[in-house]
């Protein structure tokens, strides 16, 4: 079932990064999300039957709880706000991070209950909270809570929807749609685990999903000491927000970073509170929250600057992707931080310490955390020279094709013997390879690989294995075997990328893609190996040229930046497009590859999307626009 989804997923994929028509990019878009829920609904049975037939075996690896949490609940950053829905999270510091166990069920099950909380909620908010149960030397039992302000079950319906496709009420959820599997499979996935899963809600209420499971501790972990703050101790904060939810959740994170904290439910309390508390014990920062019915974050700001004895205060501002503050609002207001909701424990504190001056960061404004921003699109993958070892001719073009796409070259091999051939004769950065293939599969190609490279002393070659079986449980076998990483078919472009970038991030230096040098630079903004093929265009010892060409692009692109700006406001989609496609050419000219890659996908957003995608890639394009400038000055007063 997975092969035929992988073209069929794929080969849209493809599609839709070709030339075509509004209604051509149309009805393709329509096949791909069509593809994906059907893709969901597969791994749902699928899943289902392997669980029936009691075949389903947990992994049994190291995971990290808030990194996991934060990549579940940014998959849903934007479906809640586009609904208009609060969504926040919140794990506290006492709750261990460093478990073992099976991290992905953890997810599939965070993202079911999340889902349908969202799914089910049509006002409100969504918070997901995880508590300590109980803990010994070597083990941890957690308790993860969704709830939600939605529609509510009744209780006769909330003894059933446990089962297998049973939904509460067909009437309205005929409306939500849905296969009634989720629940169930979140079930027997917590019951595998040796926990407990459970509901309390009230109809027209709202519901809170739980469930207890058991993890070990990784290594010494078990001893879980209460990180020390000491730089933010009894450091005076206020945080201004009008839900309640947040609140406590801010208020919670920011009393365990030993901060004295205190709080205001809209505009006018916080400024009573900032100047009572002016002249003998000043708040230093001040969180603002960006939607507040009549004083919103922005007007806050502007008053708490015009207000005299205020002009100290440092401001931190928590918006929602897509409602991205201009830039210049935000120098104007020298509001030093904005922050995107929903916010980690781990960012704020980061906001917190830079502010604090701790550990202050290279960037000076850093709006993170649209999807689009917090996986930046670093490009570590571009220019990388891929081995595809595959045999299913159709998969192999999809590879070729997606490595095309993301600026790779790549080279066909047809199963582990072929492979192993070219990999004697030539160099690469990296190999796909599948792991069933006739002659010899993918495990014992990689198990001969690595026995080769020991045997020579060589340098190990990054391996991502490419299988079918999302449901085998096989990362162990996979990486028994000698494999890096895996990707499950039908993958898509963004996560092939993904899983390359973090292969040249993680081997960094070690191949042959870039020097460290060139890695890091490439990493700050700007690629130095353009630069230096710039500077060889002068004589030596004199870079007029250089100079020259970085003077007209400091002196240009500030508007073209600004037209962007104006035109993501205005959601003019065609003058976004125009103005990206203005500043591109030139920002890959000076090296700028992650502005240019992002200007790239401000164009093919333009063309195709909605502007509320447009609106996070305009806005890291904005900041990473004034990193590049700041950059480029150095390089100007270089001598
Ligand atoms: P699906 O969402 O695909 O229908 P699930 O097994 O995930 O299947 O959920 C079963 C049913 O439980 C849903 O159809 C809905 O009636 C009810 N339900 C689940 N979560 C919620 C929620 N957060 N609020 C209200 N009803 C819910």
């Amino acid at each position: 079932i997975r092969t035929p989804m992988n073209g069929v997923l794929g080969m849209t994929e493809l599609l839709l990064n070709t030339e075509l028509s509004e209604r051509q990019r149309r009805l393709a878009e329509t096949a791909r999300q069509s593809g994906t829920a059907l893709l969901g609904i597969i791994n749902d049975i699928l899943d289902f039957s392997k669980i029936e037939a009691g075949k389903l075996e947990l992994e049994h690896i190291g995971f990290d709880l808030r990194r996991t949490m934060d990549e579940v609940i940014g998959l849903f950053a934007e479906p809640a706000q586009a609904k208009h829905i609060e969504l926040a999270w919140h794990v506290p510091e006492t709750v261990p991070s460093s478990l073992r166990g099976d991290g992905g069920r953890l997810r599939q099950i965070l993202t079911n209950l999340i889902a349908n909380a969202i799914k089910f909620t049509d006002r409100g908010e969504v918070v997901v909270r995880v508590t300590l149960d109980r803990i010994d030397d070597s083990r941890a039992v957690l308790r993860f809570e969704v709830s939600d302000t939605g529609i509510g079950i009744s209780p006769d319906a909330q003894t059933g929807i446990f089962n297998a496709f049973t939904q509460a009420d067909s009437s309205t959820t005929r409306h939500y749609g849905g296969t009634g599997l989720g629940l169930a499979i979140s079930k027997e996935l917590v019951a595998l685990f040796g926990g407990e899963i459970g509901v309390t809600s009230r109809l027209g209420r709202g519901s809170t999903f739980w469930f207890v499971v058991p993890f070990e501790l990784q290594g010494d972990a078990a001893l879980v000491a209460l990180p020390r703050h000491d730089a933010l101790r009894d450091m005076h904060v206020l945080i201004v927000d009008d839900s309640a939810v947040n609140r406590d959740i801010l208020f919670d994170q920011l009393t365990s970073l030993s901060m004295r904290v205190d709080t205001a439910a809209g505009g006018q309390e916080a400024l009573d509170a900032l100047r009572r508390a002016a002249g003998h014990d000043a708040y230093r920062i001040a969180v603002l929250d960006m939607q507040m019915p009549e004083m919103d974050g922005v007007e806050l700001a502007r008053a708490i600057r015009g207000s005299t004895g205020l002009e100290d205060i440092e401001l931190v501002l928590l918006s929602s992707i897509g409602h991205d503050v201009p830039i210049e609002t935000l120098r104007e207001l020298r509001v030093r931080r904005c922050l995107t909701k929903p916010v980690s424990q781990q960012q704020l504190r980061d906001g917190m310490s830079e502010l604090a001056g701790i550990d202050t960061p290279a960037r000076i404004l850093s709006p993170r955390s649209s999807p689009e921003l917090s996986h930046p699109p670093t490009h570590g993958s571009r220019g990388l020279h891929v081995l595809i070892a595959e045999d299913h001719p159709f998969n192999q073009l999809v590879a070729r094709e997606m490595l095309g796409a993301i600026g790779c070259t790549s080279h066909i091999a047809a199963n582990g013997r072929e492979a192993l051939d070219a990999i004697a004769k030539d160099v690469y950065d990296a190999v796909l390879m599948d792991c069933q293939m006739p002659e010899m599969d993918g495990f014992e190609a990689t198990r001969s690989l690595r026995a080769r490279e020991a045997a020579a002393g060589a340098q190990r070659l990054p391996v991502i294995a490419l299988t079918a079986n999302a449901m085998e449980g096989d990362r162990e076998i996979c990486i028994a075997a000698g494999m890096d990483d895996y990707l499950v078919k039908p993958y898509s472009q963004q996560q092939l990328e993904d899983a390359l970038a973090r292969y040249t991030k993680r081997q960094s230096g070690g191949s042959a893609a870039a020097s460290p040098d060139v890695a890091d630079a490439a990493q700050e903004g700007l690629d130095r190996n353009v630069l230096d093929k710039l500077r060889a265009l002068d004589e030596p010892g004199d870079s007029a040229i250089l100079n020259r060409l970085i003077d007209t692009y400091l002196k240009h692109s500030p508007d073209l930046v600004r037209a962007l700006r104006r035109a993501a406001d205005a959601g003019d989609a065609p003058a976004v497009g125009k103005a990206a496609h203005s500043l591109r050419p030139s920002s890959f000219y000076v090296g700028a590859v992650r502005l240019g890659t992002l200007c790239q996908r401000i164009e093919a957003a333009a063309k195709a999307t909605p502007a509320v995608t447009s609106l996070a890639l305009v806005a890291s394009a904005e900041s990473e626009y004034l990193l590049v400038e700041r950059l480029l000055r150095t390089e100007l007063a270089k001598p």
